[in-house]
């Protein structure tokens, strides 16, 4: 999915990384004539490129990005507390990651569009919820959980 260019840094071996809005990172290699990105070796030229779109396949493996920390975490809920609107789709805002923790029971957890994955969460697991993916979660039964919420740290 189509995520912003927040900033960009070196990684060990010198290599040029663009720091994207999601948390994750993406090699911006000069290496002609395979990977030709000229821009990348001037900060005049990378500065051009802060808040273009790059895809980002790391997000779609809802991958947990590095350093991230928690911002905030929900009281428990269960399945006679659980807020409406956590029930009916809704996403987190750009950069915001969360983990619905499951302390007892089940829960059904369903990722939309472009993710698309559903998935039962039982007690003792946990789901990641992705920035801006619109997603919801199903309850039948009991069911005990909380939410963390995620991002950069200070
Ligand atoms: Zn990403």
């Amino acid at each position: 999915m189509q995520r912003l260019i927040t900033a960009f840094h070196r990684d060990d071996p010198g290599d040029w990384v663009a720091d994207l809005d999601c948390g994750h990172g993406q090699h911006m290699r000069h290496r002609p004539p395979f990977q030709s990105r000229p821009w990348v070796t001037t900060s005049e030229g990378r500065d051009g490129m802060l808040g273009a779109e790059l895809d980002c396949v790391r997000c779609e493996a809802m991958e947990w990005p590095a350093s991230l920390v928690v911002h905030r975490r929900t009281p428990e809920f269960d399945e006679t507390s659980v807020p409406a609107g956590l029930r009916r789709d809704h996403a987190t805002k750009r950069g915001v990651w969360a983990r619905i923790h499951v302390l007892e029971g089940a829960l059904v957890y369903r990722v939309g569009a472009p993710i698309h994955r559903s998935a039962t969460v039982a007690a003792g697991a946990s789901a990641v919820v992705v920035p801006e993916v619109r997603h919801h979660v199903e309850i039948d039964g009991k069911v005990r959980f909380l939410i963390e919420f995620f991002g950069k740290g200070a």
